[in-house]
């Protein structure tokens, strides 16, 4: 029977000895995931684009007590190319041999206009961005996962990748297909030991939740520390043969 992964409790060794790899863990969710993570013992793979975040971020887990030295990976999921891709999980390979856990975090959000009046660059780069990205992410880290004993993919959804929404435009479209992306992973592969599944995060105070809502009271909101749960449930063991599903972090 499975359980409500927002009020999963897990021991503080829970990810002992997993290896994880979270894009765009430079900040908002991905962040505090990273540090969280390292804290409950994986060893943690810090991606994003900007050297100088991950470097402090990767100052602040060496801090943590007991937590695994993490690894930085730098790619700009903008301009990376077949090549970048192919040379990042070579990389990964030849230092740790596999992978445990995949979380596709990293997303922008572009800008919010109604369909008539998206722009067609700023749409292509949203989807390349959310979609295309977290395919060949996901594609080229797929021989990692098989080498795990208990691998775990985590896409991330939204709301708006549920129901659509007025001037939520490619951002919206763009969740709509991870969920659709997440959901043939997991079919493919069946009930084996690869399992893939989403998790709405809900509105989260971070930078993107910030440029969405700049009006918004952020003390309002929940931080990114405070909706961890379900992303330790699906990436630890308690979650072994949970795929296909998506979850609510709130
Ligand atoms: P955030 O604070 O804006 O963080 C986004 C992360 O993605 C950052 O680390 C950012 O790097 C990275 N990133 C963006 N573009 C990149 C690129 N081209 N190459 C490499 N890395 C890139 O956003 P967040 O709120 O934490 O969102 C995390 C996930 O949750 C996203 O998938 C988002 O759609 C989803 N979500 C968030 C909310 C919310 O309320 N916050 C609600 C629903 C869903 P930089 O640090 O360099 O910018």
């Amino acid at each position: 029977m499975s359980i409500d992964p927002r009020l999963y409790e897990y021991p503080n060794d829970i990810l002992h000895d997993r290896i994880i790899l979270i894009t765009g863990s430079s900040d908002g969710i991905g962040k505090a995931l990273a540090l969280h993570a390292a804290a409950l013992g994986a060893q943690v793979i810090l991606h994003g684009r900007s050297v100088t975040k991950l470097e402090k971020l990767y100052d602040e887990i060496e801090g943590i007590a007991g937590a695994p030295r993490p690894s930085i990976a730098v790619m700009d999921l903008e301009s990376a190319n077949a090549e970048s891709y192919t040379t990042l999980a070579q990389s990964i390979e030849s230092e740790f041999g596999r992978i445990d856990g995949l979380v596709l975090n990293a997303s922008i959000l572009g800008e919010r206009y109604s369909i008539e009046q998206y722009d067609a660059v700023l749409w292509q780069k949203v989807m390349h961005v959310n979609v295309t990205s977290v395919f060949a992410m996901t594609q080229v880290f797929l021989p990692l996962l098989q080498q795990s004993p208990d691998p775990s993919v985590i896409f991330t959804s939204s709301g708006v990748g549920r129901t659509g929404r007025a001037y939520w435009g490619a951002y919206a479209v763009s969740k709509f297909a991870t969920e659709g992306l997440s959901q043939v992973l997991a079919d493919e592969h069946g009930h084996g030991k690869l399992r893939s599944n989403c998790i709405n995060p809900g509105a989260t105070r971070t930078n993107m939740r910030l440029a969405a809502f700049p009006a918004e009271d952020r003390d309002a909101l929940k931080r990114p520390e405070e909706i961890l749960a379900p992303y330790v449930y699906l990436l630890g063991p308690d979650s072994k043969g949970i795929t296909g599903e998506s979850f609510d972090a709130q």
